[in-house]
């Protein structure tokens, strides 16, 4: 799902058949999948942009809660793949600001922002050092998932993790996506693997 052309109501369609196999992600079980809300969400540093995501409800935990009392979760939000939870930076700028850093570039933490839309560097130094700090475990994780594609060669530099990560991601064949142009089409590939890296908690939200 892209930025340009999401839209909130395919996007609930899309998790109403997502769920019908897939567990819920609150109480783990396989069952139908309610909207609960449509919730406005600031998708720009400076709060200039909007879109609309949408908060599920978990009949089941719902359910539990009344009749235990146990404070059981039971709403959750469910965000497209090029949002990142907390986050007001949508993805895409991320890892734009990410690859012109990384690649060798003359690029000052400074521009990077830029990049992000955000006035100060210390918004890139965030998410630059939570990939600093993910890096290692994003690639291990990568290739145990994709053995097929992974690089040997274990290198310490940052620098050159980012470019292993983007091997990785080319190598990555998913549905759709097969069809898009080098650059958006790695971006694309980049926020799918970042929705899963962040179901085991590698994320680049806080
Ligand atoms: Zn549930």
């Amino acid at each position: 799902m892209d930025i340009d052309s999401y839209n909130h109501h395919s996007f609930a369609r899309w998790l109403e058949e997502w769920f019908k196999d897939t567990p819920c992600c609150l109480c783990g079980e396989i069952h139908e999948v309610k909207i609960h809300q449509f919730v406005d969400r600031n998708i720009s540093p400076d709060n200039s942009r909007v879109l609309i995501v949408i908060r599920i409800i978990c009949n089941s935990n719902f359910k539990k809660r009344e009749e235990t009392g146990e404070k059981l979760q039971y709403t959750i939000t469910m965000l497209p793949g090029f949002l990142i939870p907390h986050s007001r930076v949508p993805l895409p700028d991320i890892y734009k600001a990410m690859d012109e850093y990384l690649s060798g570039r003359e690029t000052i933490q400074q521009e990077a922002a830029l990049i992000m839309n955000c006035q100060s560097r210390h918004s890139f130094r965030l998410y630059y050092g939570r990939f600093c700090k993910f890096a290692s475990k994003w690639l291990s994780f990568l290739s145990t998932v994709f053995p097929e594609i992974i690089e040997k060669e274990i290198v310490v530099e940052i620098g050159g993790k980012w470019k292993q990560i983007k091997k990785i991601l080319k190598g990555l064949t998913v549905g759709t996506m097969e069809g898009l142009s080098d650059s958006s089409g790695l971006c694309r590939r980049f926020e799918y693997a970042h929705t899963i890296l962040s179901g085991y908690k590698m994320g680049l939200g806080p």
